[in-house]
């Protein structure tokens, strides 16, 4: 039972994880990009393994639900989240999560879609494909998977001017909706930048819920518009920093600290 004035979010039992991928690639890259990939293979191994601990994978439509109180998640809950839209989620995600039923999400920067991640260029990195309309159309037609937005060109919100931001969030959303037909209510900030007029904004436009880059799993009291995710980055079988890879992904899953304690 809730306290009277309090929001009802029965829906939410326990934190919630939502991991948080970006490209998913068939060959390892060099070290300076393990935050941009996992290798393929990982990733089906982080998959299965899920799969046998029992974890249901959910969509964000249904974490709405748990969130505004009207019904709850099934045990073990976890969202699957891939951010910017690269080209080998199509090869190396999609076939694998739907022979597994798992539901997933993926942030297009509508603006860029087709081309590659060339912000990261001024950052000394070479860009990376990007899924096209038409990957993006089959993808969506063969089912499991929804696209959200991740602004038109992927800006850091906080500094851009008030006008500015309308057009990120406003457009890539129209441009979403238009192009795919289906609601896109669902954020994600670039680069977790993310302020409370940036906020307030989202909510202007229309998002129901929006994802961070603040390391968490959701809770009952969370604002929908400043969701934490679970980072996942590529982590060699053994690794001298990171332990053992395996071990290493249990332990975003389960154990990380959550930063806002
Ligand atoms: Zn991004």
């Amino acid at each position: 039972m809730s306290e009277p004035g309090e929001p009802i979010r029965a829906g939410i039992r326990s934190p919630v994880p939502i991991l948080m991928y970006h490209a998913v690639e068939s060959a390892p890259r060099p070290p300076a990009y393990k935050h941009f990939y996992v290798l393929a293979r990982e990733f089906a191994w982080q998959m299965r393994a899920l799969k046998r601990a029992g974890y249901t994978a959910v969509t964000f439509a249904q974490l709405a639900d748990a969130l505004f109180g009207h019904s709850p998640l099934p045990a073990r809950p976890i969202l699957l989240t891939f951010d910017d839209g690269y080209l080998d989620i199509k090869a190396n995600v999609h076939p694998l999560l739907r022979e597994l039923g798992f539901p997933y999400t993926v942030f297009l920067a509508a603006g860029k879609v087709g081309t590659t991640n060339d912000w990261v260029i001024s950052e000394g990195y070479q860009p990376t494909p990007l899924l096209g309309w038409r990957d993006i159309l089959e993808m969506q037609a063969d089912g499991g998977v929804s696209f959200q937005a991740h602004t038109l060109s992927h800006p850091h919100l906080t500094r851009l001017s008030s006008e500015d931001v309308r057009r990120e969030l406003g457009d890539s959303k129209t441009l979403l909706e238009q192009t795919l037909q289906t609601r896109a209510d669902v954020l994600c900030y670039p680069y977790g930048n993310v302020n409370d007029s940036v906020m307030e904004q989202a909510r202007e436009a229309g998002y129901r819920l929006a994802v961070t880059t603040q390391t968490g799993r959701v809770r009952a009291s969370d604002d929908p518009l400043r969701l934490p995710r679970l980072s996942v980055i590529h982590v060699p079988p053994f690794s001298a920093t990171y332990g053992v890879g395996a071990l290493n992904f249990w332990w975003r899953v389960h154990w990380w600290k959550d930063a806002r304690l």
